[in-house]
């Protein structure tokens, strides 16, 4: 029988009930290595129930002893990063660099939430009315929930846990299915780290326990990352039950390229950021629009040749430039999206459909695909494929390159590969897209910065971390005070009005 992965609740690891369980692959073999347990509504409403005592205990503690916790907790992680991103790999099938990468950008977000003592000071009016002062604060929501995508199992999740834990609240986690095991041992470092008990909660499960933390009164916020379909139904059940929400959704990203940038560099970076961990990253370059005919037939010419030289391999395999995708379904949906490509008319120069791995034959292997002359009315073109395929849009100038993410429903990252600082400003400034590159293939923004995304790619008013983080997780109490001396001519109630 294989391995069982568990519940975490009340600060130890928690055996379920439900008789349900998901099966998590090892993508390289293509081999179920364990089975997830998957919560039931009941299972849900006691992980919140514990979680409400431990948010009492945590939001008691000052915040500099919060921030504490977080620092020992960084330093554990980074004490077992080799472990963890092994762990990672083989549930997720990303690499190992990318696995020790998906760590570090989550860690740079406990890093940030370390300064919250500093973040959660509020704003004071002094004498805003005669003897009467007016001061703000920050207050934790409660019991919230993250609910995470696959394709980064560690980092996502450590984006809710620094901004919810910092800010004082209790976080009920309910990670991706398929790759549960990484989000349960940073839940038990999070505990030797010196994290009360209850106040990470992880439930593993499927829309049933999803469901239940949209329809629990006692959870106060949920931030999702996700596919967008999901992401929309999300936003529209908190909306509806009163709940404060942050619901990321899927991407189709641009990267332009102007006739003056630098080839050399253009085709590197596409490499990594069209092809690196098979294509999914919701802030990956899937489509290129290189602007002119002259540009168009180089980088298209320098793809192909450069493509067909990258390795796909294992996961741990320290050559591999990519791993195998997620899972058998998700190959078999991008290998029909390459299929759909062919059909609606584009020139397909690289096949990776039917790409096997000699001595893994049943791993969720892919090979680069390279397209040509993708059109808008292409399906293909109009929705996320989440796999190692690049598609080359031709542009004649930069004003109709630019439509292309703009007019896109998705609107995540886009980037711009040029020498002139003019175009790409004016670009910068114009683009209906969130996240934004100049030479930079993927514009995920450093901690203190934000993450989202615009249109379909994002169902929320407020960004992933940095200071958004700390507003989200948040609620502003405002209090206006006066301390009556009680000598005769203190009487007069003054407040600042019109007159
Ligand atoms: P997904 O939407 O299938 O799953 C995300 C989460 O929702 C998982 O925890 C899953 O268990 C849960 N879920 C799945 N079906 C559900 C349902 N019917 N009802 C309620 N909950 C459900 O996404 P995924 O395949 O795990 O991740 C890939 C997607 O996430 C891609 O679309 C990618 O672009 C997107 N993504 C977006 C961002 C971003 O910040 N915008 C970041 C990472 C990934």
């Amino acid at each position: 029988m294989s391995r069982e992965i568990h519940h975490f609740v009340n600060g130890k690891s928690h055996t379920g009930n439900s008789g349900r369980y998901g099966d998590v692959f090892n993508p390289s073999t293509g081999e179920i290595q364990a089975r997830v347990q998957l919560a039931t509504t009941d299972e849900v409403a006691s992980a919140v129930e514990g979680a409400k005592k431990g948010q009492a205990v945590w939001a008691a503690m000052n915040p500099q002893r919060r921030a504490r916790v977080l620092m020992k907790y960084k330093m554990l992680v980074e004490a077992e990063m080799d472990s963890l991103a092994e762990l990672l790999s083989s549930e997720h099938g990303k690499v190992i660099a990318d696995a020790k990468g998906d760590l570090i950008r989550g860690l740079e977000v406990i890093e940030f939430a370390m300064g919250v003592p500093h973040l959660l000071k509020g704003e004071y009016t002094e004498s805003a009315g005669t003897g009467i002062d007016v001061y703000s604060m920050r207050q934790p929501l409660g019991v919230v929930a993250g609910i995470s995508p696959f394709n980064f199992p560690a980092m996502i999740p450590m984006w809710f846990m620094g901004m919810a834990l910092s800010t004082g609240n209790a976080l009920v986690l309910k990670p991706s299915e398929k790759d549960p095991s990484v989000p349960v041992r940073l839940a038990e470092l999070w505990m030797e780290a010196g994290l009360p008990e209850g106040v990470l909660q992880i439930v593993h499960g499927d829309k049933e326990a999803v469901d239940a933390l949209l329809h629990h009164d006692d959870i106060k916020a949920v931030s999702f990352v996700g596919s967008s379909n999901i992401a929309q139904y999300i936003a529209a059940t908190c909306a509806a039950n009163g709940k404060r929400f942050q619901a990321m959704g899927g991407a189709k990203n641009h990267g332009i390229i102007m006739p003056d940038a630098d080839m050399d560099q253009v085709v590197k970076d596409f490499l990594g950021a069209a092809y690196g961990s098979a294509g999914e990253r919701c802030m990956a370059l899937p489509v290129a629009v290189p602007v002119g005919k002259d540009t168009a037939d180089k980088f298209v010419a320098r793809m192909k040749e450069e493509a067909q030289k990258l390795s796909v391999g294992v996961s741990n395999d320290p050559d591999a430039h990519y791993g195998p995708v997620v899972s058998a379904a998700h190959k078999a949906s991008i290998e029909n999206w390459i299929g759909k490509g062919v059909e609606e008319g584009a020139d397909l120069l690289l096949d990776g459909r039917g790409f096997s791995l000699q001595g893994h034959e049943k791993g969720f292997f892919i090979g680069p695909s390279l397209f040509d002359n993708v059109t808008t009315e292409m399906t293909s073109y109009q929705e996320e494929i989440f796999g190692p395929v690049l598609q080359v849009v031709r542009a004649n100038d930069l004003e109709e390159a630019a439509a292309l993410p703009s007019q896109h429903q998705y609107g995540n990252g886009v980037a711009i590969f040029t020498r002139n600082g003019l175009a790409a400003r004016e670009f910068a400034a114009k683009v209906n897209v969130g996240m934004v590159g100049i030479n930079v293939p993927i514009p995920v923004p450093v901690a203190y910065h934000s993450f989202g995304g615009w249109k379909r790619s994002a169902f929320t008013d407020t960004n992933q971390y940095g200071t958004d983080g700390i507003r989200f997780f948040t609620k502003i109490k405002t209090v206006t005070q006066r301390w009556p001396s009680g000598e005769i001519g203190d009487q007069a109630f003054v407040i600042p009005t019109m007159q």
